[in-house]
């Protein structure tokens, strides 16, 4: 009883993460070998399907893979509709994060509500390397969320409104994202704003989430900027970028 209740649990677990990994977990603990032998069986099929497969069938059935984060990558959560991919393919300085899993309209993304349908992608912030001063392409996080830009005394704190209404997940990826690496890193308001303005004048480009404090903070005014809620996560680490 005790294993059926762990392989359940690991199935749900890598489904979660990766969406064809409790599959291919379910595959490999079918091989008559040793737990161990079965273990290395799992990372061998995993990479197999991940970097062989899936992204095959996923074209044909009408996604395609972004560059994104290693983890996002390894994890199958770089893939969207060929009409998003075109907005961003020929904008530089973009840092993609997670987009959406390969298969399945509707198949959630954990933690992210509305990456289900292919139409959704988080990009990063731009930065500024305080070691050398000047621009770069290096993000301060390693999963490309949790180091957020908090709101200033004097400007709108929807997290703070957020905690009040017991909104925990709000928050949530702070807690698993270690913040020391932030210390070399400050935030490019002026490089953000640029490639939020790109995004803006896109016309396949419908809705862009970002956190209130950092729109009025950037001075930009457009209809495609939203508030996504207190029941989503925060979106002073990333930009929310969808076209339908
Ligand atoms: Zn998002």
């Amino acid at each position: 009883m005790g294993r059926v209740f762990l392989i359940i649990l690991v199935f749900i677990l890598l489904t979660m993460l990766s969406q064809i990994g409790g599959l291919v977990y379910l595959l490999a603990i079918c091989i008559p070998v040793k737990r161990i032998s079965q273990f290395f069986i799992f990372l061998v099929l995993y990479a197999i399907t991940s970097y062989g497969i899936v992204p095959m069938i996923a074209r044909e059935t009408g996604r395609v893979q972004v560059r994104s984060t290693f983890i996002s990558t390894i994890l199958n959560r770089n893939y969207v509709r060929p009409d998003l991919k075109a907005v961003i393919v020929d904008m530089e300085n973009v840092n993609c994060l997670d987009a959406n899993f390969p298969f399945i309209n509707g198949f959630p993304l954990f933690p992210h509500l509305s990456h289900n349908d292919g139409y959704k992608l988080d990009i990063a912030f731009r930065y500024i390397d305080k070691r050398t001063n000047k621009e770069t392409d290096q993000i301060p996080s390693w999963n490309g969320y949790g180091i957020y830009e908090e709101p200033l005394p004097h400007e709108v704190n929807m997290p703070a409104e957020c905690e009040r209404k017991g909104r925990w997940q709000y928050s949530l990826l702070h807690y698993i994202t270690p913040q020391s690496s932030r210390e070399n890193y400050k935030l490019d308001l002026a490089g953000t704003k640029a490639l939020i303005l790109k995004l803006v004048a896109n016309p396949s480009v419908k809705k862009i989430f970002l956190e209130p404090h950092l729109k009025s903070r950037m001075a930009i005014e457009s209809d495609k900027i939203r508030y996504q809620g207190c029941k989503a996560v925060r979106h002073d680490d990333h930009i929310h970028v969808e076209i339908q």
